[in-house]
């Protein structure tokens, strides 16, 4: 049987209409990813599903209710996050909803930004100047990025130790890094889920695998009490580096889908 055109361009807009919506959904997931929205989703998905299922089993009782409740998210949904909507259509009116991340930069890039990273954390630590620094990769910081000052300047070794210098404005709390720019100073991170915690790690340190427990993000901590440089990766914290392993876990840890 011979296709006719109009067949054709129906197919052909029926497969443009499944990839512009799979897009949609993986621009979604990217977005949400690490953030307290992914429980939000997860339930909304579970409510979605068993609605149909519940009416199907002929469930009468369970089914009004489920279809009740989704009823009640519609009106409560936009409401108990409606700071969050604002803020998405913000960044989408910007342009900047997808933001490039350090892991899209070319390499020269990349080992500008780390070296200045890695340069900073060092001069700090020989003068036990405390630090804390955050290398977002693919989970999307807004939210902590949110609760510091926003600076959206160039990364360098300077402006890095100025933040940190002590009893200035922004020296106290996290520096959130994202692609080639310096984001927010002063930002509030989140402490681990999990208590076991080693017992001798203060509060710097503890955000240091809170944030890197919810994210992908690296983060290079400085420890004003004993000048030594720590790197978090996952949760995990790999204590008392000197500058090349330093480096080289970053360089690792970046290296690039762009080579
Ligand atoms: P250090 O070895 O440098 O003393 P520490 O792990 O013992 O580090 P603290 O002395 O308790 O940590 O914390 C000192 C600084 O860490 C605070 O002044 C603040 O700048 C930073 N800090 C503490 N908690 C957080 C947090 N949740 N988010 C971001 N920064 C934090
Ligand atoms: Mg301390």
């Amino acid at each position: 049987m011979a296709l006719r055109s109009e067949d054709l361009g129906f197919i052909a807009a029926s497969l443009a209409d499944i990839a512009i919506v799979a897009y949609i959904f993986f621009r979604i997931i990217l977005l949400i990813r690490g953030t307290r929205a992914v429980q939000l989703v997860k339930g909304i998905a579970l409510l979605l599903l068993a609605t149909p299922v519940a009416g199907w089993l002929h469930l009468v009782a369970t089914h009004w209710l489920l279809q009740t409740v989704q009823v009640m998210l519609v009106v409560a949904l936009p409401v108990v996050f409606q700071p969050e909507l604002r803020r998405a259509l913000e960044q989408l009116g910007r342009g900047r909803l997808f933001t490039r991340s350090l892991l899209d930069l070319g390499k020269a890039d990349q080992e500008q930004v780390l070296g200045e990273v890695a340069g900073a954390a060092f001069l700090l630590a020989r003068r036990r100047v405390g630090a804390l620094l955050v290398l977002e990769r693919e989970t999307g910081l807004r939210e902590y990025v949110e609760s510091g000052v926003r600076l959206d300047a160039r990364v360098s070794a300077e402006l890095i130790r100025s933040i940190f210098e002590p009893n200035t404005p922004l020296h106290d709390g996290a520096v959130i890094i994202r692609g080639n720019r310096l984001a927010a100073a002063a930002c509030f991170l989140p402490f681990p889920d999990r208590g076991e915690v080693a017992r001798e790690l203060g509060s710097r340190h503890r955000a240091a695998l809170g944030v890197t427990d919810h994210s992908d993000a690296l983060a290079v901590v400085v420890s004003e009490e004993t000048g030594r440089v720590s790197l978090a990766q996952g949760g995990v914290l790999t204590r008392d580096l000197d500058e090349a392993a330093l480096r080289q876990r970053l360089d690792e840890a970046f290296r690039g889908r762009k080579g």
